[in-house]
């Protein structure tokens, strides 16, 4: 995939970086150099220890990823941390940096903006823009690496969510891309343990992943206990059911060996009574899963509210009572609109009141 005219270097694996340093006419060795600079987040100009004919010809045909961060914004509560990044071709994304005891793991965006439609969702207000391509996946985690090692040198993303804009599965080869390239040895070496990919439900697709020999962790927006409720907040449900989802999960599990995780927002009046939470157990008994509750982040242009914290406990509580293995999402970077789509979308709102 081409951004305004321009291959992607990052979104090339280590044989093909091989052969773009070949038709440079450049010796071998070079082709180690390249890719280190690739995996540093340089563009072809900042490679200084590359031979300035050999930066001047990739120049003219590639760029790296073209992703920058344009803004950060960092979160006083939780050390959150936000990012508005600028593509190659001037569209913007965002991203979000949580960081854990663990590790920090990045919130990754696959669309700039999304086609899904999801009641609740700032990311697909204005539909989907574009697909991102594999090179620029991987530049949001370069980038990301960047700002992390400036504050502290060695230290890098350890865990990759995507969970940021787009649906994942709507843009399935670039994905799939994205998580072989990551993985690569001579390149970030992150492991797929350590990568979750969150999808609304693309039934088709969930059975192409469980044969991709990438067991990463799969989450599931689910957000409703059955499909009525489903249809009211995700245009999706309109073409798989709930019954269909959760088969394609149980061969998903016995693919890959991997519980698999459903995302559950409570919207105030719509999924969350202690009834809802009652059928939600039924769909689920006897799956090695895991329920992950987040009560709704509410957007403005939505008439979508986030339940009482006694309803959220009363719900998590019911699950409980039913032996669903359930925490609730920590609500991170509340004070940095840390909900997909709302930075961006905010960005855009300000540029148009210029
Ligand atoms: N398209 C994928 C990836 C998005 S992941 C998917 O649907 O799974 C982002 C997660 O946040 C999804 O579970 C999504 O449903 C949820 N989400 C979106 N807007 C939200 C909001 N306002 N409050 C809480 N969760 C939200």
């Amino acid at each position: 995939m081409e951004i305004n005219g321009k291959k992607l270097l990052a979104g090339l694996f280590w044989e093909e970086i091989g052969e773009v340093v070949k038709e440079c006419g450049e010796k071998p060795f070079r082709a180690k150099q390249l890719q280190q600079a690739v995996n540093k987040g340089w563009e072809p100009g900042e490679m200084h220890y590359l031979p300035g004919s050999l930066r001047a010809r990739l120049a003219e045909d590639y760029i790296t990823s073209g992703v920058s961060i344009q803004n950060f914004y960092v979160s006083a509560l939780d050390g959150t941390e936000k990012y508005l990044y600028s593509l190659y071709d001037g569209n913007l994304i965002e991203g979000v940096m949580m960081r854990y005891k663990y590790g920090s793991t990045l919130c990754v965006s696959t669309q700039v903006g999304c086609r899904m439609g999801c009641s609740f969702c700032a990311s697909t207000l204005e539909g989907c823009v574009r697909n991102l391509a594999a090179g620029e996946m991987l530049g949001q985690v370069l980038a990301a690496n960047k700002r992390l090692s400036e504050q502290k040198p060695e230290d890098r993303v350890h865990n990759i969510v995507l969970m940021g804009s787009g649906e994942p599965l709507d843009n399935y080869e670039e994905v799939i891309r994205f998580l072989r390239l990551v993985n690569q040895k001579e390149g970030l070496n992150i492991s797929e343990r350590n990568i979750s990919l969150s999808t609304c439900g693309i039934v088709p697709k969930m059975y192409a992943l469980a044969e991709e020999g990438l067991p990463v962790t799969l989450c599931v927006s689910l957000h409703a206990p059955n499909d009525d409720i489903r249809r009211q907040i995700m245009p999706i449900a309109k073409a798989y059911s709930i019954k269909e989802i959760i088969k394609a999960c149980r061969h998903y599990i016995r693919k890959t060996g991997r519980r698999v995780i459903f995302e559950y927002a409570l919207v105030d009046n719509v999924n969350c009574s202690t009834d809802n939470a009652v059928e939600l157990a039924s769909l689920l008994r006897g799956m090695q899963c895991h329920v992950n509750v987040i009560p709704l982040n509410s957007v403005k242009e939505r008439n979508l509210n986030t339940p009482a914290e006694a309803t959220t406990n009363r719900f998590i509580e019911a699950l409980k009572n039913e032996h669903i293995s359930v925490t609730r999402r920590r609500e991170m970077g509340d004070d940095i609109q840390g909900a997909c789509g709302q930075l961006r979308r905010s960005h855009i709102e300000e540029e148009q009141h210029k």
